[in-house]
């Protein structure tokens, strides 16, 4: 049997791109090698409490009826209510830098107010910078690389409102080191400053469950736990797919979400060798804390804290195994919940994936709670002490990023090299969601979609 398409992966990208190529009656397989759906954004359960992988929040709020924002776009696509995603907003958020922080929230003119408070003599530019950014064409498939660090020069004279802003923005969505690409930047910007952050009540399990339904309604064929072993090719086109167990699958098209350099190494060796991929580097070590209390009744009240503790921001593989000098701290509590949740604090810190991979079985638990105990001094140096309320703890590092998404170096935002119009150099093989350079939770779904509607269902290439 032929399928019109075969996807690989069942993240947010893959499972998007699935219902767009089923609604419209193609016949689509996903192909998902774990038994769980949702990638880098996937869920689990320990101890009888659910907790999600991957999320924080998610980017681009916007409210109900918005409908040319990146969240309108995605559920009129996917054909969702607003409503379906039962979103609760943040309360505030803060960036917090050695005696300056800026608070902001899904109120742009807070972040703007707090910029002519903080650094007055910069208002002018940071308002400039603000327009072209809202000007920028970041849905261009075709853009090249800009440096937002030269870009950001032409508008602030003081570093240090610079990196404050580069905080958060790398943090959420940047695959490359120290620099960042001005398009990703202009992203990022929209989705975190000038949109927000909500999550959604009951997490991203809720919004897995929503698209895996609705993906199969659509008549949408989902494989789990098979892995595809090989992109078998004839005359530069992919002619089958081997799984796991065997199994050969044809399809017109292919839509892989698993990574270039990580699909490319599926195909022919010789015809894409090692030395033309560029895997990622960029990944972190994440401990989720649940609490016997609130956080806001030991006086955290903030839903995600950006912190530096240097002037200059850093961000960039550690020569440690775990950069104490930045971090995220996120507390899922602290958004517009109608009830009551545990209590649950999560932190994050960029982490080198080589020193991770390089320990034995003995040496990596070792190094896990040697971290765990770290980072845990490192957060309560500055935020309350909630080391008396913790009843349960569970910590990731890239070697588990890398066990449950097969993404090379467990590197979170893929490869810095991204295919933004999604074609690689075979021609019915495209790529979507983490490499083609749309990140997070709505970026990698518009991806999904946008693949889907490009080459799944118009096939122009
Ligand atoms: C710790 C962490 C925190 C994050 N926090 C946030 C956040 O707060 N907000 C936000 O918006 N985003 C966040 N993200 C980013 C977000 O999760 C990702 O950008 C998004 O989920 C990527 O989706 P994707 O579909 O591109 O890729 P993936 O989720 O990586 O999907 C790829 C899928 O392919 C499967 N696969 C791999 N190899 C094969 C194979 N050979 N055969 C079959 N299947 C295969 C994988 O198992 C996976 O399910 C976070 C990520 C991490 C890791």
């Amino acid at each position: 049997m032929k399928y019109d398409a075969i996807i690989l992966g069942a993240g947010l990208s893959g499972l998007a791109a699935g219902i767009r190529l089923a609604c419209f009656d193609k016949k689509v397989c996903i192909v998902e090698k774990h038994v769980e759906i949702g990638g880098l954004n996937s869920f689990y359960q320990m101890k009888d409490r659910w907790f999600d992988v991957g999320l924080h929040a998610m980017t681009n709020y916007s409210p109900k009826g918005v409908r040319s924002s990146p969240l309108g776009k995605l559920l009129k696509q996917l054909r969702f209510k607003h409503e379906d995603f039962q979103l609760c907003q943040q309360k505030e958020s803060e960036i917090s830098f050695p005696g300056v922080s800026l608070r902001f929230s899904n109120d742009f003119e807070l972040f703007r107010q707090e910029i002519s408070e903080k650094f007055p003599n910069q208002i002018d530019g940071f308002d400039q910078l603000t327009q072209r950014i809202r000007d920028h064409d970041d849905l261009s498939l075709k853009s090249g690389f800009l440096s937002s660090r030269s870009v950001l020069a032409e508008y602030l004279t003081e570093p240090k409102l610079a990196e404050m802003l580069f905080c958060p923005l790398m943090f959420y969505g940047n695959p490359q080191a120290d620099d960042m690409d001005f398009t990703q930047f202009t992203i990022m910007f929209k989705a975190i400053f000038l949109e927000g952050f909500a999550k959604p009540l009951g997490g991203m399990r809720h919004i897995l469950k929503l698209m895996v339904d609705k993906y199969k309604s659509y008549g949408g064929e989902l494989r789990l736990g098979r892995a595809v072993k090989s992109l078998n090719l004839s005359s530069e086109e992919v002619n089958s797919v081997t799984l796991s167990k065997g199994e050969e699958l044809q399809a017109e098209t292919v839509i892989s979400s698993i990574g270039y350099a990580e699909t490319m190494r599926l195909c022919a060796p010789e015809k894409f060798p090692e030395d033309s991929l560029q895997d990622g580097e960029i990944s972190f070590v994440e401990s989720q804390y649940v609490l016997n209390v609130q956080p806001s009744e030991i006086g955290y009240d903030k839903s995600i804290v950006f912190f530096n503790t240097k002037d200059e921001f850093s961000y960039r593989k550690p020569k440690e195994m775990v950069d104490l000098a930045s971090g995220i701290v996120c507390c899922a509590n602290n958004f517009d919940y109608p009830k009551e949740q545990e209590g649950l604090i999560r932190f994050t810190f960029l982490a080198n994936p080589d020193l991770w991979f390089g320990l034995s079985r003995t040496e990596y638990k070792e190094a896990k709670s040697y971290w765990q105990k770290k980072t845990l001094e490192a957060v309560v140096g500055f935020l309350p002490d909630f080391r008396d309320s913790v009843v349960f703890l569970d910590t990731f590092t890239p070697k588990t990023i890398k066990k449950f998404t097969g993404h090379a170096n467990g590197a979170v935002y893929g490869s810095p090299v991204k295919i933004r119009d999604g074609k690689t150099p075979v021609k019915n093989l495209f790529i979507c969601g983490t490499d083609q350079g749309f990140l997070g939770i709505i970026g990698a779904t518009l991806s999904g979609v946008t693949v889907a509607n490009i080459y799944g269902l118009k096939a122009s290439y």
